[in-house]
């Protein structure tokens, strides 16, 4: 057994169909009487509803949260925690709620509790993200590690069947990163197959029937792994790349992970080959990059970055931002290997099956 340090989330996970239902029971554990309410707009009927129940326990909802945390909405929200003296935020969404009380959290110290209802795993991350001049900047702290989650799968039942598969994908790149981390331990692969085996499994019941229970349990339990294992170990070229396509050029996030997760993983294969046979066995397949890449396909999701609208001349830019600094993974990466990013992005961008 190799060495290993395993550092355990500190949050607490309520799981199963119906949970909601202990909304009040885990305020109270925490000693919250007065929590904020957080959603985009599209959710805010959802919240609204969530206020209506809390009645006095509910100090507001901030219906605003957006893609990406703007540096002015996470302002804002700080100053409704504050005008409406919350003593804490009820985060009902996917990242972008989630990342507001993150942001809000790191400004005022107020505990999270998240209800999430997509795949993104942000609930279970310290790490946070504010986009201030079209540059996200993003650390780790924490405060703002959500100290309750609760994983409700009825609640994701309406997530269309298009989020319901990028924001899977979304989740299996946490996990395959996780298998070919530096700090990886026994405990995170073990967390990261299992995720990533119930997710390939759930997503395509969903796009065949998109509010089967089951699946929807199946792809909860799977996002809530490969949401822990994001937030105990060291992320490496798939997520530095969808950072850069995601922030410098303003492309919508699951769906990049999607498109770039099969080829980053193609690129890495050699340098980690145990990573990719545990891709490999937990997607049922023989190869693991392939296996990422139908699995998108086959289910509807888009597989070239020509279909999310980026245009082709910002390649080049794009694999000079990636390359700029070197960084952890498997295969080296940094200037040296430009030329074989540019590479990488070209098959992304083109949707070109892995070899
Ligand atoms: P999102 O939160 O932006 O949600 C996408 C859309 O789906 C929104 O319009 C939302 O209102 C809607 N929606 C959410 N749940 C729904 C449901 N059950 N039914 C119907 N509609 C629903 O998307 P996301 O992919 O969850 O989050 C993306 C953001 O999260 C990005 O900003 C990303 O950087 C961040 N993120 C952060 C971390 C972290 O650890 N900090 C991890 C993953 C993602």
């Amino acid at each position: 057994m190799r060495p290993f340090i395993h550092q355990a989330a500190a949050t607490r996970v309520v799981f199963g169909a119906g949970s909601l239902a202990h909304l009040e029971r885990e305020l109270d554990l925490l000693g919250l009487r007065r929590v904020l309410v957080l959603s985009t707009p599209g959710q805010s009927t959802a919240a609204q509803s969530l206020q209506q129940r809390l009645g006095p326990r509910c100090a507001g909802v901030f219906g605003r949260a957006v893609m990406h945390v703007p540096l002015g909405v996470a302002i804002e929200g700080v100053e409704a925690a504050r005008t409406l003296r919350a003593d804490g935020t009820l985060a009902l969404g996917g990242g972008s709620t989630i990342g507001l009380a993150k942001a809000i959290a790191l400004e005022t110290g107020l505990p999270i509790v998240a209800v999430p209802t997509t795949y993104a795993g942000s609930e279970m991350t310290p790490i946070h993200g504010i986009t201030d001049g079209g540059i996200k900047r993003t650390g780790r702290d924490a405060r703002v590690l959500p100290r309750t989650v609760i994983y409700d799968p009825e609640l994701s039942r309406d997530l269309p069947v298009g989020i319901s598969v990028t924001s899977g994908m979304n989740a299996m790149a946490h996990a395959v990163e996780a298998l070919y981390a530096s700090d990886s331990t026994p405990m995170t692969d073990l967390m990261a197959e299992e995720g990533l085996r119930a997710l390939a499994g759930a997503l395509p019941v969903l796009r065949q029937r998109p509010r089967d229970e089951t699946a929807r349990s199946d792809a909860l339990y799977g996002a809530w792994l490969c949401g822990a294992v994001l937030g105990q170990v060291a992320m490496a070229l798939h997520h530095k790349l969808c950072h850069v396509l995601g922030g410098s050029f303003n492309l919508p996030h699951a769906e990049v992970h999607t498109v770039v997760l099969p080829q980053a993983t193609a690129f890495n294969a050699d340098a980690a080959p145990q990573a990719m046979a545990r891709v490999a066995r937990a997607l049922g397949c023989s190869h693991a990059a392939q296996g990422l890449f139908d699995l998108a396909r086959d289910n509807g999701a888009p597989v070239s970055l020509r279909a999310l609208g980026m245009a082709e001349a910002d390649l080049d830019r794009a694999a000079d931002l990636a390359a700029a600094q070197p960084y952890a993974n498997p295969r080296p990466v940094g200037p040296a290997q430009r030329d074989a990013l540019r590479e990488l992005l070209q098959r992304a961008w083109d949707g070109t099956r892995p070899d």
